[in-house]
């Protein structure tokens, strides 16, 4: 079990995906969450959106949209990215929008969570896998899968050295409980076999509203506080909002969060108490998952 900070009994955060985000149709969860305190992560796309792409959306590069992220960026939630748009973009395009990024948010993102099919994710498809690599690629050469080459140096779509330099956690494995601590303790981790990653953070399917709604359930609630445990939802905002079933006028599940000592974090500074790099907690103890990409599949 991990120790928070404050003697908080657990740690809870969302990254939300930008797929088809406007300021409009996220706002009113934002509102929500911000009016509870929590400050979560919302990913971005910070070159124009292109109509090939898998899913549209707005990206930083609409006035509009760019003045409600620094907005939420000023509330406290943090801004982290989704690739540079919703398409392939070259090493080229990769540097343009790390620029773009920087100029319009004020700094590099922290953390990042690949976009659907683009090719230049890293260490995506096949490569995501330890142990069944091979099976997984023959399955997906079969069903007309493409591959991923962001971590390929010999690529026009290389950018895994950028990725070094620039971000610290990178989502990997989603799964449907609600404590990562269970299947990940040693989160966030290193992976020597993927070294162009410095950590992955797993995450819990919150991806449509049913799995959204079933992950907050009351019971799976107590269950974290209880297990004092960690969850990071990848969630995608946009889907929830118009049923917000979940959030009944009552506001059941979120209203719960201000009674029960949630421990709310800006996004990926949440794992800032037990990060592997900070002095007190040195690298080797929690760095290298005992678990790592193993239990992920
Ligand atoms: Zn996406």
């Amino acid at each position: 079990m991990k120790s928070f900070p404050d003697n908080k009994s657990f740690a809870f955060s969302i990254f939300d995906d930008t797929d088809l985000s406007t300021a409009d149709n996220v706002a009113p969860v934002y509102r929500l969450l911000s009016e509870l305190g929590m400050r979560t992560t919302k990913s971005v796309w910070p070159l124009a959106t292109v109509v090939e792409g898998k899913h549209g959306g707005c990206s930083l590069q609409d006035p509009e949209y760019l003045s409600f992220i620094l907005h939420l960026q000023d509330l406290g939630f943090e801004i982290a990215m989704h690739n540079m748009r919703n398409h392939h973009c070259s090493r080229e395009l990769v540097q343009r929008g790390f620029a773009e990024f920087r100029r319009l948010v004020g700094q590099y993102p922290r953390a990042h969570a690949n976009h659907s099919r683009n090719r230049e994710n890293l260490y995506w498809g096949a490569a995501r896998f330890r142990f069944l690599k091979l099976l997984y690629a023959l399955g997906a050469r079969f069903a007309g899968e493409r591959s991923f080459e962001g971590h390929v140096p010999e690529s026009e779509s290389f950018w895994g050295d950028l990725c070094h330099d620039h971000l610290d956690y990178v989502r990997n494995f989603v799964f449907r409980g609600i404590n990562l601590d269970r299947v990940n303790p040693t989160m966030p981790y290193h992976d020597p076999a993927k070294p162009l990653v410095k950590y992955w953070f797993s995450s819990c399917d919150g991806s449509d509203v049913e799995s959204f709604c079933n992950l907050l359930s009351r019971r799976n609630q107590e269950r974290l506080e209880r297990e004092r445990g960690v969850c990071i939802v990848y969630a995608f905002c946009v889907r929830i909002r118009p049923e917000w079933r979940c959030a009944p006028p009552d506001r059941t599940y979120f209203t719960r969060a201000r009674t029960t000592e949630w421990l709310v974090c800006a996004g990926f500074r949440a794992f800032g108490p037990f990060a592997a790099s900070t002095p007190e907690r040195p690298h080797s103890r929690y760095g290298i998952g005992r678990y790592g990409s193993t239990l992920g599949l």
